[in-house]
């Protein structure tokens, strides 16, 4: 065994070495993943569970996923069988006393883990390293049950183990350094991408992919579109991997609906986690998702999916004007570097493009009708946020309410000759994509400001635990600070709710000019 943890000194970045034992208790989904992952690794692993068929069950599922790393030639097939060899299974909790660490994943329930824990100390060695694989509960109070809390962290894979690089290492208030510094060497020598972090709920991937979810429920909620509307949208122009809907109906409305109540409750009902109606409803009408045949979507074999209704292809506009430059007006330009329309300059401030009498421009929060309003420019349409406008095949846009049809039509067959399918949705401020983006950015920054997390650790779990297309804060350095200030105030004055709030990270970084990386 490599680690002494009473003879602390703060500074270990030793990884438990491979003659370690890894104890792993709790033999459903994660559990067999994690101790599928730590036998690759070498180290000799005792499965325990208190239900019999749960290890039986377990060890097929195991001997399935280690020959699924034969077939793929990730391993040998002797290796293969050695890492089988190197797997145990066990009732007994007092089979645990020679391992090095124990890798909690039962129930999530704080009174079963706690019991669980009390015992787990009374067998186990005094340097043995006590992990929860939890994804909400707090470490510190699990923690609390036993006489050294100092050996307690949280160690939280993602689902499937195999598959998804990131590991949070949570520190609870008591845990050593020595504990979460040996836990994250661990999980870099087990292939894995940790990150640190504090013990607040939903840590840094469940708090700040929650509004992803909520604003899409709060769009859909306001009418913006359909769901196959707003997710097509977050997909093919935001860049992310599944929309809101499609990933909420994966994901289950249940399970979705109770990390949200659980989260709402853990952070003292603070607005920005309210949880929806929406998914209310559904998880009453048993409409949970994929797993029961119909959420946001219907399911089965002769069910098509939903289409997209796109905006129909219309005339190409005899002249087109620039003014200024942001990511959507220099794309516009440079693709119409190509193209047989005359573009000339115009003065002024926003960057916007003008197309007859119609105004084009990136949203900044505010609803198109609130800028005609502001601008006194009547034909005002507002273009939501794309990961990368140069690149994208799709924009959504909205409409002020004066705009006058030829103009809006003017202005969608400026977008088409660009090269852009496009969507139209209800004018609601900041669109889809921006909105969304704009609160991941502001709940992101209050991660960081409440020192849950650095900033670099912020953005690689993002990435490798949502897999979301750039990391929030690096996006809000794209975009820049100053501006998704204005697009959470322009949202905020909209609504007039404490929901749209502006981090104080986000405000003090904007006076100062500052960029997160
Ligand atoms: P699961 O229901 O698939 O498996 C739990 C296992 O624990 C069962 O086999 C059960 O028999 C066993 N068990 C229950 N009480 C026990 C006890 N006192 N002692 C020993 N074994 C006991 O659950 P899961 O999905 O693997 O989740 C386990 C933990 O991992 C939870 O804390 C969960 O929040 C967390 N987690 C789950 C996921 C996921 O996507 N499933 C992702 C990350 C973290």
């Amino acid at each position: 065994m490599t680690i002494k943890l009473q003879a602390c000194d703060g500074t270990s970045k030793h990884a438990l070495d491979s003659e370690a034992i890894v104890a792993v208790v709790g033999s459903g989904t994660m559990g067999v993943g994690i101790a599928q992952l730590a036998a690759v690794a070498g180290h000799r692993v005792v499965l325990y569970d208190i239900r019999p068929e749960a290890l039986t069950k377990a060890v097929s599922n195991l001997k399935m996923g280690i020959q699924r790393l034969v077939d793929k030639a990730h391993i040998s097939a002797t290796e293969g069988d050695r890492v089988v060899d190197r797997i145990t299974t066990t009732q007994s909790l007092s089979d645990l006393n020679g391992a090095g660490i124990v890798i909690e994943a039962v129930a999530e329930d704080l009174q079963v883990k706690g019991v669980l824990f009390v015992d787990l100390e009374a067998v186990v060695a005094k340097d043995c390293i006590l992990a929860s694989n939890t994804s909400s509960l707090s470490i510190t109070a699990i923690a609390s049950h036993v006489k050294a809390p100092e050996r307690v962290v949280g160690m939280h894979f993602f689902n499937p183990v195999q598959a998804m690089q990131l590991v949070e290492v949570v520190r609870g208030l008591a845990t050593s350094d020595i504990c979460a510094q040996t836990t994250y060497a661990t999980a870099v020598r087990w292939g894995k991408a940790p990150v640190y972090t504090k013990s607040t709920p939903g840590f840094i991937v469940n708090r700040v992919a929650r509004p992803y979810y909520a604003e899409g429920l709060r769009l859909l909620n306001e009418r913006a579109g359909r769901p196959a509307i707003i997710d097509t949208v977050m997909r093919d122009a935001g860049g992310f991997r599944m929309g809101p809907f499609e990933l909420m109906d994966l994901i289950g409305h249940d399970v979705n609906l109770a990390v949200t109540k659980s989260m709402f409750h853990a952070y003292f009902c603070d607005p920005r986690f309210t949880p929806s109606v929406i998914q209310q409803e559904l998880v009453d009408a048993h409409y949970l998702g994929r797993k029961s045949g119909r959420g946001f979507y219907q399911y089965g074999a002769d069910i098509l999916p939903p289409e997209t209704i796109l905006e129909p292809v219309t005339s190409f506009p005899e002249q087109v004007s620039f003014r200024g430059e942001d990511p959507f007006v220099s794309a516009v330009r440079q693709r119409f570097q190509k193209s047989f329309i005359t573009a000339q300059s115009f003065e002024g401030e926003d960057a916007v493009v003008k197309i007859g009498t119609a105004i084009l421009a990136l949203t900044d929060g505010r609803t198109a009708s609130q800028r005609a309003v502001d601008t006194g420019l009547a034909n005002t349409v507002v273009v939501d946020l794309a990961l990368d406008f140069s690149t994208t095949k799709t924009v959504a846009v909205a409409r002020a309410a004066a705009c006058s049809d030829e103009s809006f039509l003017g202005a969608v067959g400026l977008l088409q000759a660009a090269g852009y399918a496009v969507i139209h949705l209800r004018d609601l401020p900041g669109l889809a994509v921006m909105r969304t983006v704009a609160m991941l950015v502001n709940e992101a920054a209050d991660v960081v400001n409440q020192g849950v997390c650095s900033v670099a650790d912020l953005d690689a779990a993002m990435e490798k635990g949502v897999n979301f297309p750039r990391g929030p804060l690096a996006w809000a350095d794209i975009i820049g600070i100053k501006r998704i200030q204005l697009i959470l105030r322009n949202i905020s004055n909209f609504y007039d709710e404490d929901r749209y709030r502006i981090s104080p990270l986000l405000n003090e970084m904007a006076l100062c000019g500052r960029r997160f990386f």
